[in-house]
């Protein structure tokens, strides 16, 4: 559902790659179960193919065509996930890199110009649950602009925007290459217990540089913090 929202950076309306592509990353994980899809194209739900991933193939993760290939395979129809929102923040954003009539100028303008602090927008999507006791994660994107074609987030790296185990679940949103970098949800979801999830995920974050989300739920608690806006919700049947 937030995937077919286009306000989200997710699914419809995800950002572009400074080269005009669109390149999703989304993952799911359940305790020792995990599927995801990198840089996947033209498909209208990443994270339902990566559930397919987890399902019903033999791997944990596919990427670019091969995953395109495999979402075909399993009735994924093209989709261009594409808005005039999303048109429109790509042109902003190749104004700021100064030189981009070709991809090679782009790439050069792109490293030397990038102020990561202040160019990077996100708006990830992610969920965590608890059904019958137990856990569950997903986490969609389409990524952190500007990004290069190729680039590939947190987002379907185990451990760094998702981790779901017997204790929990954590997910994250922010600038992939930080949360990577500190294998972020693995790292709450080891300090699950120790106090307040809270504190642990205030803990986790205070180092951070850029803008970092975190949703995570345990079996005592539903908790979520970020540095910068995001918006949460919270849905229960009991
Ligand atoms: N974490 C995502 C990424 O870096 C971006 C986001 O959270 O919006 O790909």
């Amino acid at each position: 559902m937030m995937e077919d929202d286009p306000r989200f950076n997710a699914g419809t309306g995800s950002y572009h790659r400074i080269d005009g592509s669109i390149q999703m990353d989304a993952s799911v994980m359940l305790p020792g179960r995990f599927g995801a899809v990198v840089a996947i194209e033209n498909v209208k739900n990443p994270v339902l193919v990566a559930r397919d991933v987890m399902e019903k193939s033999p791997h944990l993760i596919l990427a670019g065509e091969g995953a395109v290939k495999f979402a075909r395979l399993m009735g994924h129809e093209h989709y261009n996930p594409e808005t005039e929102k999303s048109r429109k923040a790509m042109s902003s954003t190749l104004e700021k890199l100064a030189d981009y009539s070709n991809m090679e100028d782009r790439i050069t303008s792109f490293r030397n110009r990038v102020d990561f602090k202040k160019y990077l927008s996100a708006d990830t999507v992610g969920a965590v649950s608890r059904f019958s006791g137990r856990f569950a994660g997903a986490v969609s994107t389409g990524g952190a602009s500007p990004m290069l074609p190729g680039r590939v987030g947190d987002v379907p790296i185990p451990g760094a925007g998702i981790y779901v185990g017997d204790q929990g679940a954590v997910v994250a949103t922010g600038i992939g290459e930080e949360i990577i970098q500190h294998s972020l949800c693995f790292r709450i979801y080891e300090r699950i217990g120790e106090g307040s999830l809270q504190d642990v995920i205030l803990d986790e974050v205070s180092g951070f540089k850029g803008p970092v989300g975190v949703i995570a739920m345990s079996s005592r608690e539903e908790v979520w913090h970020a540095n910068k806006t995001m918006s949460t919700g919270l849905f229960s049947m009991e």
